[in-house]
C-alpha cells in the first residue's frame, strides 16, 4: 500500500481537493492520506496555520482576532460549500476552536486545528474515514517521536480501508496537543508509511521534484529523477530547502522509498528518494549552498600536533555558542568555519583567543559562502572535481576552502559571499553541460 501526504497548496481550495480526490481514487493502493492545513492559494495569500499562530497571539495578549477568526472561518466554509458538503456541525466545530483560543488555548492547540479541519473536510469528501493523530502521535519532550506511536497508529489504522489523517501534530509529554515544527505533515506523513509498513510514500506537492539548484537563484534548473536519503540530507545541510529533514529518519530504517509528485501534473514522474542508486547515469544529484560564514584562523607554531591546543580553543569557542560547521587544520595553523550571528561577542571572543590561547596570529574574517556540491558519484566519475574548480577558475573566482573528504558523497567549496551566486551558476554549469 501507498501513503500520500498532500502540502498545504494541494488542499488551498475545493478546486486543488478535487485533484486530491482524483489521484487517491486513481489508484487502489493509495488508501492513507495525510493531509496540510490550506496553503496560499496565491502568492499574496496566507496560510490558514499563519493565521492561526496570529489569532492565537492577538488572543493572549488580549487584542480582538474575531475579524481575522472570520476569514479562517469563511475559507473553510467555502470550501466545504464549493465541495457540496454539509457544513452545519463544521461551521459548529470552527465556532468551538474559536472559543478554546478565546479562552486561553496554546499555539499548538490553535496551529494543529488547520491539519485538523482540513482533514474533516476532506474525508466527508471522499466519503474516506478521518482519523485523528493526536493520542496516536506521541511526541517526547525533546520533539522526537516515541516508538510506541509506530504500533499506536497501526492499530488503529489496521481496522480501516481508507483514510484521511491530518498532519503537523500529535500529543506532547503533558498530554496537550503537540505541533512538530513548521513543515511537519510531512514528518506525519512518513510515520504513517512506516507504520503501514507501506511500499511507497507519496510526498504530493506544486512542483514537479526535487530540482538540483535552487530556482531562485538558477534560472530553471533540472529535476532530479532519482537520490538517495544520504543524498538529499547532505543537500538539506548545506542549505537546500528540500523536505523536511526529521521526516527522512522514520523511512529511511524501513527503507521506504519517498515519491515527491505534482498534485498539479500527476503524471510527471517527480523524484524517487530511494535507500541507494545506481550513480553511473547521473553522478551529482545537487548543488547548494550558504553565505555568510565566518572563518576563524589561528596560527601557532607545530599547533597540528597539539591536541590539547585544539581541545582547548574548541571548548572556548563553545562556550560563546560557536560550533564549527567547516575546518582545516595544518601544521602551524588552522581555520574553523561557523555561522552565527557574532554581533555582540566578536571583540570579547578574540580577546580571550589572543590571552588565554597565545597564537602568532589571529584572524577573524566574515562573510565567505560555502557551496555543497552532491552525488554518489562524485569523486568515482572522471572529472567532476577538476571541472568544478577550473569552472571557478575560469570565471576569475578564487576558491577560498576546499574540503573532498568530511563526506564521501560531498564535495565543499568556499568562496567570497560577493561572488556566491556567479560560483553557484558556473559550477550548476559545470556539472550539467
Ligand atoms: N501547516 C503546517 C505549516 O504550515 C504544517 C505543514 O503544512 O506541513 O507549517
Amino acid at each position: 500500500m501507498v501513503v500520500c501526504k498532500f502540502g498545504g497548496s494541494s488542499v488551498a481550495d475545493s478546486a486543488q481537493i478535487r485533484k486530491v480526490s482524483r489521484i487517491l481514487t486513481d489508484d487502489d493502493s493509495r488508501t492513507v492520506a495525510v493531509v496540510s492545513a490550506p496553503g496560499k492559494r496565491t502568492d499574496d495569500d496566507i496560510k490558514i496555520t499563519d493565521m492561526l499562530y496570529t489569532c492565537q497571539k492577538e488572543a493572549a495578549a488580549g487584542i480582538d482576532f474575531s475579524e481575522r477568526y472570520s476569514r479562517i472561518r469563511e475559507r473553510y466554509l467555502t470550501i466545504a460549500a464549493d465541495l457540496q458538503l454539509e457544513t452545519e456541525a463544521l461551521a459548529l466545530e470552527i465556532d468551538e476552536i474559536e472559543q478554546r483560543i478565546l479562552h486561553g488555548s496554546g499555539p499548538d492547540y490553535a496551529a494543529s486545528r488547520g491539519e485538523y479541519l482540513s482533514a474533516k473536510v476532506i474525508a466527508q469528501f471522499m466519503g474516506w474515514e478521518f482519523l485523528d493523530t493526536e493520542h496516536l502521535i506521541i511526541l517526547n519532550s525533546d520533539g522526537t517521536v516515541a516508538d510506541r506511536s509506530y504500533a499506536l497508529l497501526a492499530d488503529a489504522l489496521a481496522t480501516k480501508e481508507q483514510c484521511i489523517l491530518p498532519g503537523f501534530y500529535g500529543t506532547g509529554p503533558n498530554g496537550e496537543v503537540k505541533t512538530f515544527s513548521r513543515g511537519g505533515s510531512d514528518i506525519t506523513g512518513a510515520i504513517a508509511a512506516r507504520s503501514m509498513g507501506a511500499s511507497l510514500y507519496e510526498n504530493w506537492t506544486d512542483v514537479s521534484g526535487l530540482r538540483m539548484a535552487d530556482p531562485r537563484v538558477i534560472k530553471d534548473p533540472e529535476v532530479v529523477h532519482e537520490l538517495t536519503y544520504q543524498e538529499i540530507r547532505e543537500l538539506a545541510s548545506i542549505g537546500a530547502s528540500v523536505f523536511h529533514e526529521e521526516a527522512i529518519a522514520p523511512v529511511r530504517s524501513a527503507e521506504i522509498p519517498i515519491c515527491i509528485k505534482n498534485t498539479n501534473d500527476p503524471d510527471d514522474i517527480g523524484t524517487l528518494i530511494v535507500p541507494d542508486r545506481i550513480d553511473r547515469e547521473q553522478p551529482v544529484v545537487g548543488i547548494s549552498g550558504k553565505t555568510g560564514y565566518y572563518r576563524l584562523y589561528v596560527k601557532k607554531h607545530l599547533l597540528g600536533k597539539e591536541t590539547d591546543y585544539i581541545l582547548k580553543l574548541s571548548t572556548l569557542l563553545k562556550v560563546h555558542g560557536i560550533i564549527p560547521e567547516f575546518s582545516s587544520i595544518g601544521f602551524d595553523s588552522l581555520s574553523y568555519y561557523f555561522k552565527r550571528d557574532l554581533l555582540c561577542c566578536k571583540q570579547q571572543l578574540l580577546e580571550r583567543i589572543k590571552t588565554e590561547m597565545n597564537p602568532e596570529e589571529l584572524e577573524m574574517e566574515e562573510q565567505v559562502a560555502m557551496i555543497g556540491v552532491v552525488g554518489k558519484g562524485l569523486y568515482d566519475a572522471k572529472g567532476v572535481l577538476s571541472t568544478l574548480s577550473s569552472s571557478l577558475s575560469d570565471a576569475a573566482i578564487p576558491i577560498r576552502y576546499i574540503n573532498y573528504g568530511g563526506s564521501l558523497i560531498t564535495c565543499i567549496i568556499g568562496v567570497d559571499d560577493s561572488s556566491y551566486v556567479q560560483a553557484l551558476q558556473v559550477m550548476y554549469d559545470a556539472i550539467t553541460s
